[in-house]
């Protein structure tokens, strides 16, 4: 049986830094389902199609082969054949993710998926429907949050170190209306499983967060 950990929480929680370095240290494949997400909006973005207009997006979403590869243990997505990895980060990419992700037939498609890869692998899957409807089974299950003022400052500093000149007060903004567009729609909202451990990282460093979710999965 392959080992499952489910991490999910709000954007910026620090999800997929702490997920890299567990399995890392765990010898787990690292599965990023927001940059699935990511690449089937890129893909919405290209193609000039409006986030509002549903019936389109059902449409076209036969289209999109979303599909996942690892090189030197690092995830590369490919849509329709193009490794998009390094042209999904982006703030216009997350914002379109996070509105065509509350359609049905974008999250039937990415779903079955990511369930395939974590049947026979060990995987520590990321995102916000992980422990509630990808992995219902996984042997732990993490809900990872931290303040809206301590995401919006981590991502700041992240844009200011890329060279960019960031607006806080914007930032902020965003991360709030995703965080309420995440858990407030109708499918697969972004919610605490039951069994979940919650683990707050507002207060903490990257490695406390990382031995604190790994002594979990050890016990
Ligand atoms: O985690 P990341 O910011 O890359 O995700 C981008 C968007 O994709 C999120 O705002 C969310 O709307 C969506 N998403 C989702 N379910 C997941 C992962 C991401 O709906 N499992």
């Amino acid at each position: 049986m392959a080992m499952n950990v489910a991490i999910d929480g709000p954007a910026g929680a620090g999800k997929s830094t702490i997920a890299k370095a567990i399995a890392k240290k765990m010898g787990y494949v690292y599965v990023d389902t927001g940059a699935m997400y990511r690449a089937m909006a890129l893909y919405f973005l290209r193609v000039g199609i409006s986030p509002d207009d549903e019936e389109k997006i059902s449409s076209v979403v036969d289209n999109i082969l979303v599909s996942i590869k690892y090189e030197d243990g690092a995830q590369h997505v490919i849509l329709n054949g193009e490794d998009v990895t390094g042209m999904i980060r982006t703030e216009e990419v997350g914002n379109m993710a996070s509105a065509t992700s509350v359609y049905s037939p974008v999250r039937t498609k990415l779903v079955s998926l990511q369930q395939e890869l974590a049947k026979t692998t060990d995987v520590i899957m990321d995102g916000r429907d992980i422990g509630t409807v990808v992995l219902p089974n996984a042997d732990v299950k993490i809900f990872l949050t931290a303040s809206v003022e301590c995401r919006a400052k981590r991502r700041f500093d992240e844009l200011v170190a890329k060279g960019e000149t960031p607006d806080f007060d914007k930032i902020a903004k965003d991360i709030e209306e995703r965080d309420y567009r995440d858990s407030h729609r109708e499918i697969s909202p972004l919610k605490q499983a039951d069994d979940a451990i919650l683990v707050d990282s507002s207060e903490m460093n990257i490695d406390q967060v990382v031995e604190t979710i790994i002594s979990y999965i050890n016990k």
